[in-house]
Formats: structure tokens, sequence, C-alpha cells
């Protein structure tokens, strides 16, 4: 894990409030291990936002990572307001990455803002000539930045019917696993998605592993801000860590039987 001052190669709107940003990293990028990680990004050097923004890494390559981003608060915006040349502090690569088995028919699901890793796994597996079959729900169209293309295996769903099938990425889910009875499923989204992926993983008996995107604030275990319970929680004689897991450090990537949203 580093810090370092990153410049921005391009930062582009790609969808409805949803923006790419591509900034020159080198020392992070070299300590990336994979699809899942995370950076925490400082907006500002002052004590305007002292704490700094998680975002998911959506790829890492030639030094230059990028990452995928809703406007959804203060801090959001001032990124959406940089430019090419504007230069910010990062800390990262943080966090585990999705582990994989190769020549697997794996379904990839994402939901909102948890596009990003999902996007990224997409294409570490598609340059294994893995063939699996993404999944990525919206409200709206406006918020796709990919085509409904079943014959790529690329399944968009929206909220409101406008683009691919109507409804959230659970119906899409249970029309491709009826198809591919797929060997593991990977997902990242808001955490009620989550919650409705990890029944439905449970009850048939699917592997899978779930990325949560929950709030936190240093990123690195100090501020507990992020925890999560931990499921099959046998003993009662407890340290903390074993009844709750910290996202920053032991996940954001967690296999789907281990935790419990509340
Ligand atoms: C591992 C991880 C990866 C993520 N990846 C992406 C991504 O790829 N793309 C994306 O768009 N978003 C991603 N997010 C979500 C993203 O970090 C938030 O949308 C972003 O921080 C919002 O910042 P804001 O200033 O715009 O919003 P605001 O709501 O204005 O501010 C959020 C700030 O308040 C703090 N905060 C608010 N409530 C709480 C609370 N209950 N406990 C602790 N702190 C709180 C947050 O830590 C943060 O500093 C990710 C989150 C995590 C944890």
């Amino acid at each position: 894990m580093k810090t370092e001052d990153v410049i921005i190669i391009n930062n582009n709107e790609i969808a409805s409030e949803i923006w790419e940003m591509e900034f020159l990293a080198p020392k992070i990028s070299s300590n990336y291990k994979g699809a899942g990680q995370f950076i925490q990004i400082q907006l500002d050097p002052g004590w305007g936002n002292p704490l700094r923004r998680p975002m998911s890494i959506a790829s890492c390559r030639d030094s230059k990572i990028s990452i995928i981003y809703k406007i959804f608060g203060q801090g959001t915006k001032i990124l959406s307001q940089k430019i090419s040349g504007d230069v910010l502090n990062v800390l990262g690569p943080l966090g585990n990455s999705f582990q994989y088995k190769k020549n697997n028919l794996n379904i990839l699901v994402g939901g909102g803002v948890g596009l990003a890793p999902i996007i990224n796994l997409w294409k570490e597996l598609d340059e294994l000539r893995d063939n699996s079959y993404l999944i990525i729900g919206a409200k709206t169209k406006n918020e796709h930045i990919h085509s409904h293309n079943p014959d790529e295996h690329i399944y968009l769903t929206t909220d409101d019917g406008s683009m691919g099938l109507p409804g959230t990425v659970m119906e899409a889910l249970k029309v491709v696993y009826e198809n591919v009875k797929s060997s593991e499923v990977f997902a990242c989204g808001p955490e009620p998605m989550l919650k409705q992926i990890q029944s439905f993983v449970i009850k048939n008996n699917i592997p899978a592993q779930l990325s949560v995107e929950s709030y936190m604030g240093c990123g690195v275990g100090i501020c507990q801000g992020c925890i999560i319970s931990r499921r099959n929680y046998k003993n009662k004689n407890h340290s903390y860590h074993k009844k709750y897991s910290l996202v920053c450090v032991d996940g954001p990537i967690y296999s789907a039987g281990d935790v419990i949203f509340d």
C-alpha cells in the first residue's frame, strides 16, 4: 500500500451522472493484485474534506488506473470537476481481489456504482478467454454504458424497463442461471441487491463472492467505521474481530456465506 500524487489523464461523463477518471499512478499500479481492489482518494490537501473517498479500481494497465464513479454527494462532485493535469493524492491499492478459477462459466453481476470492479473482472476474465456472463443493473437506460446483448453474454436491466430486461438484476440472474447453471457468481452493488443475491446463491447452493461497498473512513483498519457481521459465529467467548469483520482490511470481497447484512 502506498500514497502517491497521481496525475489525471482524463475525466469524462460516460453516462448520466456517471464519470470515468483515468490517472497515471506507477507506484500504486506496481502493487496491484487484481479486480476488486480499491483506492482511497484525497479530495483536497486542506481540512475541507478530511476523509478520503473509497473507489474501486476499474482498470489497471501500463501504470494507469481508472475509476468509474457516480456523483453521490459533495466529494464525488468535487472529483467530477477535476481536469486533465490536476493532481490527486491517492492511497492504495487496498483490500482483497476476486479469486476465480480459469475456464469457469462465471456470472458477474454489478448494480449501480458496483459496476466498476465487475467491469474490471469482466475484462480480466475476457483476457483469459473465459466465457463469462455479465449482468448490469441501473435505474434507467441513461445510466448504462453498455448495450444489452445476450448473444455476447451481456444482460442489462433497468428498474423502469427503458432498456434490457425490466426489473432488477435478480430477474436477469434467474434467467441466466436457469440457462447456464453457472459455477460461480461474483457481485458488487448496493446492500439490498447483495442481500438478494446472497439469499439466491445460498438457496441454490452456488458459490459466490460479494464485494461490499460500506461507508468507510480511513480504509486501513484504524477507524472501525466499516464493520460487517460475520456469519456462522459460534464462539461465545469471542474477540471482537471474530464476530465482526472490517471491510477495508478483510474485504471488500467475501464469500457469500461468510457475512450478514444487518
Ligand atoms: C470499497 C469501496 C469501493 C467503492 N467503489 C466505488 C466506485 O467504484 N464508484 C462509486 O461511484 N462509488 C464507489 N464507492 C462508494 C463511494 O465511496 C461513495 O459513493 C463516496 O464516498 C461518496 O462520497 P461523496 O462525498 O460524494 O458523498 P457524501 O455522502 O457527501 O459523503 C460521503 C462521506 O461521508 C462519510 N460517511 C457518510 N455516512 C457515513 C457513515 N454512516 N459512517 C461513516 N462514514 C460516513 C463517508 O465515509 C464519506 O467520507 C465505493 C465504496 C467502497 C467502500
